[in-house]
């Protein structure tokens, strides 16, 4: 029987959020009433010329030296010829050879290991306008009666980001999705919304023998827009090429569409290759120049980026699940900072912030800087569990009181009396009661019997009124018990 493997390379498009188009000064925002953001320029009008975002230069340049790429000091815009009713131009002003970025990498994290997966090239390029299939069609051209055709979109600044084939699983492929989406955010050149198209994936799956040099026939599914969405449709062509192979049939070279309701992928087309596109050089647009001074003013204005931010934070204390929610969080990354400047154990802060603060500001729909909630509070919270003058049950209630903005824990402990009693003698005291009632109990134990024991802490944690350390009521319980 023959063990396959899969083969995956995904291209990322990304709209960049730029004031105006890529090569004209139309407002880059598709929202507004259809055909509201249109010129000579994107709507092809004989005679219109375009002219290069300087701003859009500049968010692909941040893509590319964040994902480690070389910048190509001279770099050029092709023409890439197709026909579609929302291309107004009938092609798309593109990149061929000479892209601005080629061969970077990123290192994904899948289970704890590290997988680099390399960078072939971004490049720049616009996006098309955007057709409505109007009638029965289900939204799809098949069936339409009539298409609508909005050229808002046409000419927005889209970045291609294209991957080696150096995926092999699904789960990589998600988590690579993820970690681009991450990066494009803290750049601040996208909204990089899956859900709205501002990023959305091409995901190319092939097959091969497990050993096998040579890669197999893949397939290409276009514009899958969520991270589940990547999974599933992988998963769904793996299995599917495999049945093709093993069945003794071939995987076709095409195009395909993921029907998230369905769950299946079907084919739309068999693909094009490039030589079907014909591009050349665009005669109106002169080769893109982007000098050492420009690139090494935009390195040093990167911020800091996600997998460094992580490693920093984790190195503050944090455990890797927390250090990765924390850094997807600019106000909770601070916070947690703070915490640890104030003296808290950065196990603790972070284990807090992302399990009961996170989950208390979704219940309550509230930013978490809107809260009651400090650095130096949380510090001052993790000290005094550790101090055992809260039990966690207590540590939770007072944290809530602190993000209601009740006040300091130190506080809003005294005054709701939850502050935990590490006095022996009161303990003692309880015990000496708890055991003058139940001296049948106390028998038992020192007959060996240890049932009564658990009944017994209860007794003086009730007798505590829930305030006693039951650690410190064990120990001294046990010691008064003994034979
Ligand atoms: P195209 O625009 O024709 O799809 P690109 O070069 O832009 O071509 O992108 C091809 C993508 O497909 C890349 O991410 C590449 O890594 C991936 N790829 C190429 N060959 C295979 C293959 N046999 N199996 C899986 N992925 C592949
Ligand atoms: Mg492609
Ligand atoms: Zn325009």
């Amino acid at each position: 029987m023959t063990v396959w493997e899969a083969v995956i390379g995904i291209e990322t498009h990304v709209e960049l959020s730029t004031e105006s188009k890529m090569f004209c000064s139309c407002p880059a925002d598709a929202e507004g009433e259809p055909n509201t953001a249109c010129c000579p320029v994107c709507l092809a009008l004989p005679g219109a010329l375009p002219v290069p975002n300087g701003k859009a230069i500049e968010g692909i340049l941040k893509i590319g030296l964040a994902l480690d790429c070389d910048i190509n000091e001279s770099s050029i815009f092709y023409r890439k010829n197709y026909f579609y009713p929302d291309l107004p131009k009938n092609y798309q002003i593109s990149q061929y050879t000479f892209p601005v970025c080629e061969h970077g990498h990123i290192e994904i994290d899948v289970d704890g290991a590290s997988v680099r997966i390399g960078i072939t090239r971004v490049h720049m390029e616009e996006d098309t306008g955007k057709s409505t299939h109007v009638g029965d069609g289900d939204g799809r051209i098949h069936g339409a009666d009539h298409t609508l055709l909005d050229f808002n979109r046409a000419g927005i600044p889209l970045v291609e980001i294209v991957t080696e084939p150096d995926i092999r699983t699904s789960q990589e492929a998600r988590a690579y999705g993820a970690e681009l989406q991450r990066i494009v955010l803290a750049l601040g050149v996208s909204d990089a919304k899956l859900e709205a198209g501002s990023m959305r994936f091409d995901v190319n799956v092939s097959v091969r023998p497990v050993g096998a040099k040579e890669l197999g026939t893949r397939t290409e599914t276009k514009n899958v827009n969520s991270l589940r969405s990547v999974q599933r449709t992988i998963d769904y062509e793996i299995d599917r090429q495999i049945k093709v192979l093993e069945a003794g049939g071939e995987v076709r070279l095409e195009t395909r569409h993921w029907n998230e309701n369905t769950g299946v992928t079907t084919s739309m087309r068999t693909k094009e290759e490039s030589e079907d596109y014909r591009y050349f050089q665009d005669p109106d647009l002169l080769p893109l120049e982007v000098t050492p001074a420009w690139q090494s003013e935009i390195r040093s204005g990167l911020p800091e980026l996600p997998a460094i931010t992580r490693a920093r934070l984790a190195t503050l204390g944090a455990d890797m699940i927390a250090a990765g929610v924390l850094a997807d969080s600019s106000d909770l990354a601070a916070l947690f900072e703070e915490a640890v400047e104030a003296g808290a154990s950065g196990r603790a802060a972070g284990i807090w912030l992302t399990g009961e603060v996170v989950a208390y500001t979704r219940r309550s729909d509230v930013a978490v800087l809107e809260t009651g909630l400090t650095g130096g509070r949380l510090a001052e919270l993790t000290a005094m569990v550790e101090a055992g003058k809260l039990s966690s049950s207590a540590a939770k209630k007072v944290l809530i009181a602190v993000l209601e903005g009740e006040g300091s824990p130190e506080e809003i402990a005294e005054s709701k009396e939850l502050l935990q009693v590490s006095d022996i003698t009161a303990i003692e005291a309880a015990i000496d009661h708890v055991l003058a009632e139940n001296a049948d109990a106390v028998d038992k134990i020192r007959g060996g019997d240890m049932k009564p024991f658990g009944f017994l802490v209860g007794q003086v944690m009730r007798q505590m009124g829930g305030r006693a350390d039951p650690k410190v009521v064990r120990d001294l319980l046990t010691d008064r018990t003994a034979g």
